[in-house]
């Protein structure tokens, strides 16, 4: 069910299409046959939107910006294939790469923020902190586990869902969030938390179960007057959302265990105008090749236009910036 009440054009005129997205978006808002034309008169933000990969995200305005779960080492752990991902796959960071654009200045960061302890999320961070000097935002465990790759601890941030968090030009809500779940007896992927930060630090992780979930956090970033809200599992707490009103959410694939996993949460946020799909490539493969289908794209395109046949979905390519 949707609920046009939600929708009006103040909504639609917030999201106009930038030069990068304006093809796609246009395509795609050409197959809805009595759809209003989308606004010539707001001038696009300058906030704007580039997919890392997995679940990785860079919301930018002006000088500011946020990275969310960015992983671009993308070791090989075989997660896709039908066997699963190898427990022992030992983790690894591939500084060249993350050297190569935080050098060429195309990559940098004021805040990032973890959403969950498994290896596709926090590896690289560590890194990431130290070459950006940006500010970490995790749970107890996240940061614990941070702490002993070796990210600089006084960049880490304690987070536990609730706050509010004003800065400079951009702010950060953090919610209370849950992790996808993934079996009837195993709820989720490597459960399990590692308190005591920050005087008890755990051993150094080796191998990608030694990173544990720790906690799932999801996070509404406001920049540039844009709302982007970000989920790093594909579940959620809906009374932690409600009166949300993103712009954009975006949205892992999956959820197929979770009650009504898109026209609930697409109903408690207010029907946003822009769905972009997150956490659907196969991360065996490199962040410089094209993103492949996992296989959960193409059931969350139908899911979302089911639920609400006026939201855009919108896919970008690895490392696309999207204007909001
Ligand atoms: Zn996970």
């Amino acid at each position: 069910m949707t609920d046009q009440s939600f929708r009006g054009p103040s909504r639609r005129a917030l999201l106009g299409a930038g030069v990068a997205a304006a093809a796609a978006l246009a395509a795609a808002c050409a197959s809805e046959p009595a759809a209003a034309p989308a606004t010539t008169t707001t001038a696009p933000s300058d906030t704007t939107l580039r997919w890392w990969g997995n679940n990785g995200w860079e919301i930018r305005a002006g000088a500011r910006t946020v990275l969310i779960d960015p992983w671009l080492t993308r070791f090989r752990t075989g997660t896709y294939t039908p066997q699963g991902a190898d427990p022992r796959s030992p983790l690894s960071v591939d500084t060249a790469l993350i050297d190569s654009y935080v050098d060429s200045g195309q990559l940098r960061a004021d805040h990032i923020l973890v959403t969950h302890g498994h290896y596709d999320h926090l590896t690289d961070v560590p890194y990431l902190a130290q070459r950006t000097g940006a500010t970490v935002l995790g749970t107890e465990t996240h940061l614990n586990l941070m702490a002993a790759l070796g990210a600089p601890e006084n960049q880490l941030a304690l987070v536990t869902g609730g706050e509010q968090l004003d800065f400079d030009g951009y702010s950060i809500r953090v919610l209370r969030s849950l992790h996808s779940e993934v079996g009837t007896r195993t709820q989720i992927a490597y459960p399990g938390t590692r308190p005591g930060y920050p005087a008890t630090k755990p051993p150094r992780p080796q191998v990608i179960s030694d990173l544990v979930e720790g906690g799932t956090l999801a996070y509404q970033v406001t920049a540039g007057g844009r709302s982007v809200l970000n989920f790093g599992g594909s579940n959620y707490i809906e009374s932690e959302l409600a009166g949300l009103r993103p712009d954009v959410v975006l949205l892992p694939t999956g959820g197929a265990r979770v009650h009504d996993y898109v026209p609930r949460l697409l109903t408690v946020l207010g029907h946003p105008r822009l769905v972009l799909p997150t956490h659907w490539d196969d991360f065996d493969y490199p962040l410089g090749e094209p993103a492949r289908d996992a296989g959960g794209l193409e059931p969350l395109r139908k899911a979302v236009a089911a639920a609400d046949p006026h939201a855009t979905f919108r896919v970008p390519a690895h490392l696309e910036v999207v204007t909001l």
